[in-house]
Formats: structure tokens, sequence, C-alpha cells
């Protein structure tokens, strides 16, 4: 394949200064794999991060979910040392973060490279928490750009005649992590209730992958009738607007008969923490999904005389992607309902202010390779 020598991205300089900038395709090294981004998807952390509340490898590229095609790779890839091979042309996605620890065999199994160095976190296969972290729009450059690099062990493949590309770009964060804190850390059941706080992006990965999960009752928890109104079309079995009732956490337990095994916290205030955490049934869990800042203060009393856990994830793990990604091959996952607006690769800009003003409708992707059909009507303009 002819590859250009110049693409376009889009970056952010410091904190509250973003620009489009023309550079060199970018380098590989042997163990890396250059990816044509077709669609980038668009999450709230780039609020955050265009806002200056996180410390990133200025200037950076934004973006930490993708979906795009292999259009070459490092010597090492096809080495045949029982790592995963790309050809070009093949339809990947590649998860926000990935871990130093440890590599992919051929079927997508997670090994360490070497025991000995590992970190506690992956020895104990939570990479997602690996001390030794690559993150895309962090400290790897983010998907916000025409082309982009990443080590072979963070791209996985999926099949396009199942899968088109604008759905395919939200699986690497809103549904690999909103899965990672579904089945590994509050480790939904069959026949559980659960309840969702916030119906953004992460709260709508949250509800799909309850279901997946099979939860029985699913609460849906939001103040905008709209996101509710997604909510339900993904799997939440009933909603609450927590501004027309006098106190969410009863709302919730009610809603729940009292049995609430988990609340999945996908806004990470100090309100809505707290309403998890008095909503939360003996021995239940309270699971934060996102990038939290504030300090909260809870009771933790309840934490010793009923045993209410909290924990947390910003990312999925590497041994979940195939699960994440056949799921969605199979249909397992309602993506109309989930995807919303369609901005193009220039307007990036403006789809983060769209977002900031919470002007966007359900989760928005951004088009990057203009050579795709436009598959979706809800385009921003
Ligand atoms: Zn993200
Ligand atoms: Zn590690």
């Amino acid at each position: 394949m002819t590859l250009p020598e110049k693409m376009k991205k889009f970056e952010l300089v410091r904190p509250g200064y973003v620009r489009f900038s023309e550079s060199n395709l970018p380098k590989m090294g042997p163990d890396d794999v250059l990816i044509k981004v077709d669609y980038a998807g668009l999450c709230r952390t780039m609020v955050t991060l265009v806002d200056g509340g996180a410390d990133v490898r200025y200037p950076i590229t934004l973006g930490d979910e993708v979906a795009g095609t292999v259009v070459d790779s490092g010597e090492n890839v096809h080495s045949g040392r029982g790592m995963v091979d790309w050809l070009e042309g093949d339809a990947v996605i590649v998860p926000p973060t990935w871990a130093k620890c440890i590599d992919l065999d051929n079927d997508g199994n997670v090994y360490h490279i070497d025991r000995e160095k590992s970190c506690v976190a992956c020895l104990e296969d939570d990479n997602a928490r690996c001390k030794s972290q690559y993150s895309l729009a962090h400290n790897v450059q983010g998907s916000f750009a025409e082309y982009m690099v990443v080590h072979r062990k963070a791209v996985f493949g999926y099949d396009r005649d199942k899968l088109e590309p604008d759905k395919a770009c939200i699986i690497g964060d809103m549904l690999g992590t909103s899965y990672n804190a579904v089945f590994n850390v509050a480790k939904i059941q069959k026949g559980q209730n659960v309840a969702i706080i916030g119906s953004g992006g992460q709260g709508m990965g949250a509800i799909a992958n309850c279901k997946l999960a099979g939860a029985d009752k699913i609460v849906a928890v939001d103040i905008d009738d709209s996101k509710l109104a997604a909510a339900r079309e993904i799997g939440a079995t009933s909603t609450i607007n927590s501004k027309t009732v006098k106190k969410a956490s009863d709302a919730i337990k009610k809603e729940l008969n009292y049995n609430v095994h988990a609340v999945i916290d996908c806004i990470g205030v100090p309100e809505t923490i707290r309403t998890g955490y008095d909503a939360v049934s003996t021995r239940g869990i309270l699971t934060l999904v996102g990038f939290l800042k504030e300090d909260v203060s809870l009771p933790l009393y309840e934490t010793m005389a009923k045993g209410k856990k909290i924990d947390g994830v910003w990312s999925g793990q590497l041994q979940d992607y195939r699960k994440v990604i056949g799921a969605a091959e199979d249909g397992k996952y309602n993506f109309d309902a989930m995807i919303g607006t369609v901005f193009d690769f220039e307007q990036t800009g403006k789809a983060i202010n769209a977002l900031r003003a919470n002007k966007v409708f359900r989760k928005a992707v951004i088009r990057v390779n203009k050579d795709l059909p436009v598959t979706r009507e809800n385009r921003f303009s």
C-alpha cells in the first residue's frame, strides 16, 4: 500500500490549547503496528484533558478509542514467535491502555514476559492497573489522527462483515472499560440487581454489559430523560430521574426491592458516589468507572458493619477484549441505540466543546477516514 508522507492530527499542546497540525507519519518500532484510523470514539476524558485535569506528555494527540485498518507493521510482528500476527487490511480496535509486563499469544491469551519482573497487578490478571501502563492520549499519541502507531499487543481484530467501524470504534473504552467494571469488579451474575448512575458513554456501556451478564433488574439513574430513554433501549429494565425523587439512594433501594448487589457510578462526583454507597445492600459493592478528581466523604462505618465494598476501574483488561468483540459481532449490544452524533474529523474541536456543554446526543463518534461512506443520519452541523 502506498502511504502518504504527511498526516493530520488533533493535538493538545498545553491545557486549554488544542490545534490541528500536520506531521510525518509516526515511526514504527519493531513491535509496532501502523493503523489508518477509520472512526474514533469521543469520551469525557478528552474534555478533562483539554481542561488540564490530568498530567499528559505534551504535545499529545487526543483520542483514546479507535477502529482502524492495519497498513504496515514492524519486523517482529510477523516473526512467528507466538506473537499476534497482523496483516495489511485487517480491521482492528485498540484498548485505551495496555500493560508493559504482559504479552499476548496468537490466541489472544495473556502471558507474562518475565514473572519475576511483573508488577503485582499484572500477576493478579489485573493488567488494566499495571504499574507501567501505556495510555492513549496520555503517554502514547492518540486516535484523533489519520494514522497512529500502537504496540502489536494492543491491537485486536474484528470482523468487518459483522461490525461496521462506526460501531467498533466504541469498543476500546466505552464497552471494554465497562465490561471490566461489570464482570471483574462488580462481578455481576445472572439474576442479580444493579443500579447504574449516569447514562452517558460509560453508563450506556455498563447497562449493555449488565444485560450481557444476565442481571435481573437493571435500573438506570440520570437527570436527563433523553439519556434515560437511551438506557431503556440498551437494556435498563427501569429508570429513575433523580431530579424527581427526594433521595436517589432510597429510590434505587425501593426499585430493586432492597436487594442491591451493586451500584456502578459512571459520574464520579461526591453526590453520586454517596448515593451509590448509601444504596448498596449488605456485602454489596459500589464500583466507580471513569476519571475521579474530587475527594469524597463517606460513612465508612457501613463498610465494617455491612461489608459494603468500594472498587473502581478506568480501563479494560487485555484478556477480555476478544470476549467483548465477540459479543459485539454476535449482536449482543444495541449499537444503534448507543451511537449518537457523528462528527467529521474537522469538527473534532467542536465535538469536544459540544460534549463539555452536554450537547452531544448519546455516544459521539468521529469519522476520521473520509473515504468511508456516511452510515448515520445524525451528523453534527
Ligand atoms: Zn476514554
Ligand atoms: Zn504490570
